[in-house]
């Protein structure tokens, strides 16, 4: 059986598409329409491909499968500079192959990073998500500083609540709001992204 291989591209809004999807042409169709483009993020799977279908890819079925499992339900792929959990199946499957096939480490980014760092604005982006981190532990901080002992218990219920809603809101909506995860962000765009001029996924 003849196996084919994946080939990967990112297109303008960071989105890694497969140029061996049998439904390529559709996904790089220009001037897409709102609706076409809210239909292209549900294509931009293996699922949607009949390499998939007739589990003749490179990746078989029941790996693919085994992927998408784990990314619906680990924090194993997320965002190395913002802890987000990646949303496309493709963007996974491109970083998988490139450590298979090449043995090449590649970084997992999500869109929102992705297109912060080619406008050279993740510093800024990166700082308002660790605000928005912040923000959920500032009312704690305020009843700490009252000096009524009654004021930490509450203080505590509210952290342990705020740290709860940042699981729920990982889990769910894919956003991380976890100042570790941003801080460690933070480290591998030092080491690996700043000072240079451009990304290169490819
Ligand atoms: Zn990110």
């Amino acid at each position: 059986m003849v196996v084919v291989d994946p080939s990967f591209e990112i297109d303008e809004k960071g989105r890694v598409i497969c140029q061996s999807h049998s439904n390529y042409p559709n996904l790089i169709k220009p001037n897409k329409t709102y609706l076409e483009e809210l239909q292209l993020e549900t294509l931009l799977t293996c699922k949607s491909c009949s390499h998939y279908v007739n589990d003749d890819c490179y990746f078989p079925k029941s790996e693919i499968d085994k992927i998408e499992i784990d990314r619906l339900s680990r924090s194993r792929f997320q965002c190395n500079l913002c802890g987000n959990k990646i949303d496309r199946m493709l963007t996974i499957m491109q970083k998988i192959y490139f450590e298979v096939k090449f043995n090449m480490k590649m970084p997992l980014l999500c869109c929102s990073c992705y297109q912060n760092i080619k406008n050279d604005k993740f510093p800024e982006y990166l700082r308002r998500r660790i605000r928005e981190s912040l923000l959920f532990y500032t009312p704690s901080v305020f009843l700490l500083i009252n000096p009524y002992p009654f004021n930490l218990i509450v203080a505590f219920v509210y952290a342990l609540s705020a740290f709860l809603l940042k699981i729920i809101i990982k889990q769910k909506f894919h956003y991380s709001l976890f100042l570790v995860d941003l801080l460690n962000g933070r480290k591998f765009y030092k080491k690996y992204f700043k000072n240079k001029k451009s990304v290169d996924l490819s």
